[in-house]
């Protein structure tokens, strides 16, 4: 492993295009082999895998200049700080976030939401003040405001969806009549796929007086997301998920919004000023990062940022459009009896192709498709109101992201056929 004080960009070998099979040597995981067969890696919905440059961030971190941050006045620890500020830099342009100061690193999406529903929301969430989500939410931003709901008698209301997946903004617009306080909403679904229009929704809830958080964990790793162009208040995303090290994730919010929130977590770096009886605390983003943070995950987490910027989210974007329209192309024709869920066009969705085949648990199709080296997620996924909403007990899950190819869906059509010959063939 080359080791650099600094990870640079990639040196791309190809000019204007996106090519995945260049991209892919970037990824030593994906040149395993799992049960003696290459691995087909295709539940990045849950993780990504993790570039050289990442890799590398994290290992020069550790070998170079471990240190605190923000405490040691000696050169590892300077250097630790800066690289620390740098990430966060970076993770701030990714998003357009027009102030670096406006990103809190958290250890992922479920941690940045849950700070804004423990500090915004018991703040401003009162008796009967209503909270609207939708059915398609991520348990991470479900539960947290359950949790708001229950403590302080808030009510919460749902957006629903139609048969295929897309968000009823008819029942919005009624909705929001209520004046909810706060608008809630995944950028992406994380289980169909659907491509909310965000900053459509944004602007109605705007329109009625409330506040909007966007659960980006799925959008971020996929479509160019600028925060300032959506203009919500809260973003939550994890960086796991977009090619950086687990344990780092992030909350962009509105400065104003943050200064005027009381901390999440309490205790040192924190704080400006400690008395026995009263504190000061720190200036944002510091407030909400108590403790010793995961410094090299944030490092990762900015290097993943920076190599996903040099491959372009747009051409991200069209390489995994362009992937899904052939997964639902080919998964439909060659796999007549499977099921497919979600907005049937790849315009209207992120690479995320959930699927049943008739009549074999979820649970079993995932095994047999391991034995041929291949990964897919198969359960609720977080999202058991959703499979409710859809009559579904769980779902089989493949989902893409930049290293993902044709062969990787080639291969998931082989991998079914496999399954079908062990459980006969399914009729639908
Ligand atoms: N929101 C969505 C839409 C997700 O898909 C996920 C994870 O799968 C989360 C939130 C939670 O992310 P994390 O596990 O990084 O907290």
């Amino acid at each position: 492993m080359t080791v650099t004080a600094r990870p640079t960009p990639p040196e791309l070998s190809f000019a204007g295009g996106f090519d995945p099979y260049v991209v892919r040597d970037d990824f030593p995981i994906l040149s395993t082999t799992v049960n003696g067969k290459p691995l087909v890696y295709l539940d990045s919905a849950s993780t990504s895998q993790k570039p050289n440059v990442v890799i590398e961030a994290v290992d020069t971190f550790y070998r170079e200049y471990n240190a605190n941050v923000h405490r040691g006045i000696y050169t590892i620890g300077e250097r630790s700080t800066a690289a620390y500020e740098r990430a966060r830099a970076t993770v701030a342009r990714f998003i357009n976030a027009p102030d670096a100061h406006e990103v809190v690193f958290t250890r992922n999406a479920t941690e940045a939401i849950n700070l804004v529903a423990y500090s915004w929301g018991r703040r401003n969430v009162n008796r009967g003040d209503a909270v609207i989500l939708t059915e398609m939410e991520h348990h991470a931003n479900l539960v947290p405001w359950q949790l708001l709901a229950q403590e302080r008698d808030g009510d919460l209301e749902f957006i629903p969806i139609t048969d295929d997946g897309l968000l009823r903004l008819d029942v919005f617009e009624v909705l929001l009549r209520l004046k909810p306080k706060l608008v809630a909403f995944t950028h992406v679904s994380n289980t169909l796929g659907t491509i909310n229009l965000v900053a459509e929704m944004t602007e109605m809830a705007h329109a009625a007086g409330a506040l909007v958080l966007i659960d980006g964990a799925q959008a971020v790793p996929h479509v160019p997301v600028d925060v300032q162009a959506i203009g919500a208040d809260f973003y939550a995303f994890s960086g796991h998920k977009m090619l950086g090290p687990t344990g780092s994730g992030a909350l962009w919010a509105r400065r104003e919004l943050l200064e005027a929130m009381p901390p999440f977590l309490a205790g040192g770096e924190m704080i400006r000023e400690v008395h026995l009886r009263r504190s000061d605390f720190n200036d944002i983003p510091w407030k909400f990062e108590a403790g010793t943070p995961d410094i090299a995950a944030a490092i990762g987490f900015g290097a993943a940022a920076e190599y996903l910027m040099t491959l372009g989210m747009d051409r991200v974007r069209e390489h995994e459009r362009e992937l899904t329209a052939y997964a639902l192309d080919t998964l439909a024709s060659e796999l007549p009896w499977l099921e497919l869920y979600g907005p049937m066009h790849a315009d209207l969705r992120g690479g995320v192709v959930p699927f049943n085949v008739p009549g074999v648990h979820p649970h079993d199709v995932a095994q047999v498709l391991d034995r041929y080296g291949i990964a897919v997620r198969a359960g609720h996924h977080c999202t058991m109101p959703l499979h409710e909403r859809l009559d579904l007990a769980a779902t089989a899950r493949a989902s893409f992201n930049v290293y993902s190819v044709r062969e990787d869906v080639d291969a998931l059509i082989e991998g079914l056929r496999e399954v079908v010959k062990l459980f006969g063939e399914p009729v639908r």
